[in-house]
């Protein structure tokens, strides 16, 4: 595209007037001009992959749905279309879209300072790690916050290495972490690595949920001498499609890391905050890794945040010299706020509470279903509401996902990845709403079954 600056004036004028005007006021003109530009723009300036691949979005009767406006599990496209969000933008959504206590801390925030000086101490980012560090479980006490889950992640690595001295991890097969050069070498899927390799050396891969694999890779790293910082997994793995590994798995791995003096990271980006049922996923068995990472719903859907943190004796590798990892907009202010209100909204809400107990009632449905359906659903697994359906295959997997879209429910699956769709809601999804998504979802298994 040609440089012409003119242009680029008009058409960041474009955009700011449309979010200027108040919903009411805009022409359906105007919004039919907005759906149909950012096709284009997709196509021209993003990438024109994702016009393929999300085909339930863009051939969308005569303008490609749009997303404009949210609220709890209701989002709304640029032309008033409505959907019930069960997608929760993969788990960013634990609080549901713009919870009112949220957005009005940041708001709060924004008018007082919405980024630090970068010299002076900041109240809210020293406030929010204290917070964290009487949540989490055992003796978890110091953090760096950041603003996405890869960033943790790469902290997370970064400090076990520091600490250790050792440069190896134990990373699980399936297992998401993140696709920066760093996370992307625990990455447990070849598909995103092969490209990218040389990645970090000696990284192993064990299957998930299987600790005897992680201990014999770490006797046979002894052995040959070969350092191992940490072994590294989710609480429940999300990507993969809500996998939970058996109840031994987390107090075995516990046990196996003391054993060869190697550090327990639990990445609970996804599984942090009330996702499964508890406040963290390790809680289900109360197990206390040496570093955890957050991320996703941390910020309350509201402002993109991210941590990790450890225990106070790893953490002292950092002290002598606090600029060992630095970020310039990690843990802003209007980050820390909206963390500070959605941990006050999830204690006051028991939004913990209700994963588990809509978990189980979705769950409970979801079975009847497979009884119903058993060509169309093989399995359910997950815990809270962090629920895979498991399909037969991409295929059916696929119409269910364009199905869904079709009845208005927002959902992935694309067509090359849809055996598994995540059930993974704002944790605040009423039961009404649910009802009405399991009724177009047994629709759609009806109109696939015929
Ligand atoms: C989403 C996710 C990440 C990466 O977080 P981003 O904010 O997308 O960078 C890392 N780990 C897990 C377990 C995740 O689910």
């Amino acid at each position: 595209m040609h440089r012409d600056i003119s242009k680029a004036r008009a058409e960041a004028r474009f955009m700011l007037e449309a979010i200027h005007t108040p919903d009411d006021q805009l022409t359906l003109e105007q919004r039919q001009d907005i759906a149909r530009k950012t096709v284009e723009n997709f196509r021209d300036n993003i990438n024109k992959g994702f016009l393929s691949y999300r085909k339930s979005v863009t051939q969308a009767e005569d303008f490609a749905y749009t997303e404009w406006q949210g609220q709890g599990s209701v989002m709304r496209d640029v032309l008033g279309r409505e959907f019930i969000d069960i997608l929760g933008g993969f788990g960013l959504y634990s609080p549901g879209i713009r919870h009112p206590k949220i957005v009005a801390a940041v708001k709060a925030q924004l008018d007082r300072s919405p980024q630090y000086s970068q010299e002076m101490l900041d109240p809210l980012r020293a406030q929010l790690a204290r917070v964290i560090a009487l949540l989490t479980p055992g003796d978890i006490q110091n953090g760096f916050f950041a603003n996405s889950g890869t960033e943790a992640v790469d902290g997370a690595m970064k400090l076990a290495k520091m600490y250790t001295g050792k440069a190896g991890f134990i990373s699980t097969l399936k297992g998401f972490h993140g696709k920066s050069l760093g996370a992307l070498s625990l990455l447990g899927k070849a598909v995103y690595r092969e490209p990218a390799m040389p990645l970090l050396e000696s990284v192993i891969h064990v299957e998930f949920g299987d600790a005897e694999q992680v201990e014999r890779a770490l006797s046979i790293a002894r052995a040959v001498g070969q350092g191992v910082a940490a072994v590294v997994a989710e609480p429940i793995q999300g990507e993969a499609g809500a996998v939970v590994p058996p109840d031994d798995y987390w107090p075995r791995l516990r046990e196996i890391c003391d054993h060869y003096g190697v550090l327990l990271i639990a990445d609970e980006v996804q599984t942090g905050f009330g996702r499964t049922g508890t406040i963290f996923g390790v809680d289900h068995w109360d197990v206390t890794p040496d570093i955890m990472c957050f991320g996703k719903a941390l910020g309350g859907g509201v402002v993109a945040m991210s941590a990790f943190f450890a225990k106070a004796r790893i953490w002292e590798c950092l002290t002598p010299n606090p600029f060992m990892h630095t970020t310039t907009t990690g843990g802003n202010p209007l980050a820390c706020a909206a963390a500070l209100a959605h941990i006050e909204v999830m204690l006051d809400e028991d939004t913990p509470g209700q994963a588990r107990d809509k978990g189980a009632y979705v769950m409970g449905k979801l079975s009847e279903l497979k009884g119903l359906y058993p060509g169309i659903l093989e399995s359910i697994t997950g815990k809270g509401l962090l629920i895979g359906m498991n399909f037969v295959d991409d295929e059916i997997g696929y119409k269910v996902a364009a199905g869904l879209f079709a009845r208005r429910v927002l959902t992935a699956g694309t067509l090359t990845n849809a055996k598994v769709i995540r059930f993974e809601p704002a944790l605040t999804i009423s039961y009404e709403q649910i009802d009405e998504v399991l009724n177009r979802l047994e629709d759609t298994f009806k109109s696939i079954a015929v």
